[in-house]
């Protein structure tokens, strides 16, 4: 008997150093599984505007975007230039909002988008009130500012040639309050990669469009 509680100690501590051993898997398993779920997490709920990846005209600040839109399309139906890309399951909780990949097909600011939308997401402005983002160039790519080649390819296709985009000395400059993000300038832009690009500066503010 005394034997038997004298083995019985060593097997309770074994039990119980078997069981720190588990929690302590359990723990460092719980902490793997934390960061890969905080890191699919992180990519899931990752607002998919970026570089050249725009909201149509007149959308809210991305911060209550998801929220708003209803995921009705009707932007994406009535754009007559099909720049409208509604996002598919790949883009987790942004799946069904509208995008513009602005390099591969731009907005050309007809404004029939804002006009139906039927939740304000996109709201009711003017075509010189929209701030889809801001066309920024990069003197490193751009073969007019690296004096190889007259470019004006950017600056033709600017609907507000001369007030958003400006000749000085022949190289093209944006004027950040005016450019509207429309992307027309970086579909035009001939560099590969692009020299001119849009960054979508105004759509984790809110815009005051009056
Ligand atoms: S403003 Fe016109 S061209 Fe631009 S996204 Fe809306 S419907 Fe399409
Ligand atoms: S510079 Fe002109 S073409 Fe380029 S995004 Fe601005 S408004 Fe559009
Ligand atoms: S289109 Fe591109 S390469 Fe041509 S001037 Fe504009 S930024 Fe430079």
């Amino acid at each position: 008997m005394k034997e038997g509680r004298l083995n019985l100690k060593p097997s309770e501590e074994e039990k119980a150093e078997s069981r720190r051993s588990f929690f302590k898997a359990l723990g460092i398993s719980a902490l793997l599984l934390g960061g890969l779920s905080r890191k699919s997490d992180a990519s899931l709920f990752k607002s998919p505007v970026g570089r050249n990846r725009l909201r149509p005209p007149g959308a809210v600040s991305e911060e209550i975007f998801a929220g708003k839109c209803i995921r009705c399309g009707r932007c994406a139906e009535v754009c007559p230039y099909r720049c409208v890309y509604m996002l598919d399951i790949r883009w987790g909780v942004w799946a069904g909002t509208p995008l513009i990949f602005v390099d591969e097909n731009p907005c050309y600011l007809c404004m029939k988008c804002v006009e139906v939308c039927p939740t304000g997401t996109l709201m009711k402005i003017k075509q010189t009130e929209t701030r889809m983002g801001l066309a920024v160039i990069n003197k490193r790519y751009c073969v007019t500012w690296l004096e190889q080649a007259l470019c004006r390819s950017c600056y033709n296709a600017c609907p507000f040639k001369d007030v958003a985009i400006k000749l000085e000395r022949l190289k093209p400059v944006v004027v950040d309050d005016k450019c509207v993000g429309c992307g027309l300038c970086v579909h035009a832009c001939p560099m590969n990669p692009k020299a001119i690009n849009v960054e979508p500066i105004y759509s984790f503010t809110r815009v005051k469009w009056k």
